[in-house]
């Protein structure tokens, strides 16, 4: 039997079941929840080391004086 995996209950067949895979539509709207806040872990590899800030060189360059 399959189980809701927001509540561990046993889910009904999706046939009487609109919140299938989860039990209800309250479990449906949590799991829906979840993904937004991005509980889930999403396996996508993020950016190898750390971008560059844009540096600001209008007129504090101490080499420019003189
Ligand atoms: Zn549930």
């Amino acid at each position: 039997m399959k189980t809701c995996r927001i509540c561990r209950r046993p889910v009904a067949p999706r046939a009487e079941n609109p919140a299938f895979p989860l039990c209800s539509e309250r479990c449906r709207m949590v799991d829906l929840g979840r993904w937004m806040v991005g509980d889930y872990v999403v396996s996508s590899p993020l950016p190898d080391g750390q971008e560059p800030l844009p540096r600001r060189d209008d007129d504090d360059d101490p080499d420019a004086r003189g």
